[in-house]
């Protein structure tokens, strides 16, 4: 069969997969709608004096299983107050991965610190503990972990390293709500000390842009707060400010319409397992293809294909036909590891100075092999969605079978 690429026929034709930048790929009902409007007639916009920012405070904590949540204004921003909230004194390090959002990294060197890449699971992206544990110098002060595409990464094992070497375990969870870490076991973003959430357009609920920490350790919560309120004490009354701090606060726009997403998420991530599941089982036979490891601890933000015996071009070509075909997909996920990208790379953060990093930590080609090869030649995603059909995921199957076969030397 000739490739949509090649000017064949498209396994998809008609309407496209919904996406999350339309109303068919996102959950937004009148709810939301009442929401905002119950929000406009309060006359309060800002989470400081409204009921909305402490409502989501409360219930997000509480779905969680966490003591304390802080509502702030994205993903980078709660992994900023995260960063804040470890405190690093310049020069200090965090541990993170190369396969994440930059998100994950640029609170880091906010902080004056200095990030340092461990390698990943060649099948899942996920940081490699045995590889964290070998980064661990006098000076690390944090793990950040991520869950990548929405799959637990070994967090409990990160946690006693983490506990081993005294330094805070992070989990960023912008792409996996509601995760188990084992069948039955506490949820991602609970194991760490702080667990990071993004309501960012593209993930399982969105507000847009808006972000929740959460921690069971109320001097964390406290620094957090403060991180998020330029240090300022709301609780005491007081104008006074604290700490070194930004405004990184919630508005209550952005709270309401969160409250009713979160009433939404069970059944957004259950849709998303069950049509994940239906794919898996309709790939089973493909040679040469590694569907998600899923031990009930996946909740599919992407779909990853991980394939073997392919080149650079040849990954490229696999995910652009994909996209033909009317599936769309994105080969590699990044362009390159975070480690590559400027502002480590070239240390291009505070004005020629090189710093935090120049001198210091060096991010060449060959940092991570495991996470370059994902990256060059062997890791395709399809970005998931819980208002797929099942004739949406045959088709799905159907368009990865057939580009497959014809990319992949057999
Ligand atoms: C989306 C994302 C972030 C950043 O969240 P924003 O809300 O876009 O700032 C951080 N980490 C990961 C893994 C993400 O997917």
């Amino acid at each position: 069969m000739t490739l949509a690429i090649d000017g064949g026929v498209p396994v998809r034709t008609g309407t496209p997969l919904p996406s999350p930048l339309s109303p068919e790929g996102r959950t937004f009902g009148p709810e939301e709608e009442e929401a905002v409007v119950r929000v406009l007639r309060s006359g309060i916009l800002s989470g400081v004096w409204g009921s909305e920012v402490p409502a989501l405070a409360d219930e997000f904590s509480r779905l969680m299983g966490a003591s304390h949540a802080v509502p702030c204004s994205s993903g980078t921003a709660a992994l900023h107050l995260a960063i804040a909230a470890v405190d690093p004194a310049p020069g200090d390090e965090i541990i993170v991965p190369p396969i994440s959002d930059m998100g994950s990294v640029a609170p880091i060197i906010a902080q004056n610190a200095v990030p340092v890449f461990a390698d990943v699971d060649p099948l899942t992206g996920c940081l490699e503990p045995d590889d964290v544990e070998a980064k661990i110098t006098p000076r690390t002060r944090a793990i950040m972990v991520v869950h990548l595409f929405g799959k637990v990464a070994p967090v409990e094992r990160l946690r006693e390293i983490a506990d081993r070497a005294g330094v805070l375990l992070i989990e960023d969870c912008a792409q996996a709500y509601l995760a188990p870490v084992r069948p039955g076991g506490p949820l991602a973003g609970t194991v760490g000390h702080i667990g990071c959430f993004s309501l960012q357009q593209y993930k399982h609920i969105s507000t847009g842009d808006g972000g929740l920490a959460i921690t069971d350790d109320p001097a964390l919560a406290d620094a957090m707060r403060l991180f998020a309120d330029k240090g300022w004490p709301r609780a005491s009354g007081e104008r006074a400010y604290l700490s070194f701090a930004l405004n990184y606060r919630m508005t209550e726009l952005t709270a309401a319409v969160a409250r009713e997403q979160l009433r939404k998420l069970h059944a957004v991530v259950e849709r998303r397992r069950a049509s994940a599941a239906r794919l898996a089982t309709l790939l089973g036979a493909v040679q040469g293809l590694n569907l998600p490891a899923d031990g009930g601890d996946h909740v599919y933000w992407y779909f990853p294909l991980v394939i073997d015996g392919l080149d650079a071009p040849a990954l490229q070509r696999y995910g652009a036909a994909l996209t033909a075909e009317g599936v769309p997909a994105i080969a590699g996920y990044l362009a390159r590891p975070l480690y590559a990208e400027p502002v480590l790379r070239e240390a291009k953060a505070y004005g020629g100075s090189g710093f935090p990093t120049r001198g210091v930590r060096e991010y060449p080609d060959g940092l991570c092999p495991t996470a370059e090869a994902l990256v060059s030649h062997r890791l395709v995603v399809v970005p998931w969605n819980e208002n797929f059909s099942a004739a949406d995921v045959e088709d799905i199957a159907e368009a990865i079978t057939k580009v497959h076969v014809a990319v992949v030397p057999s």
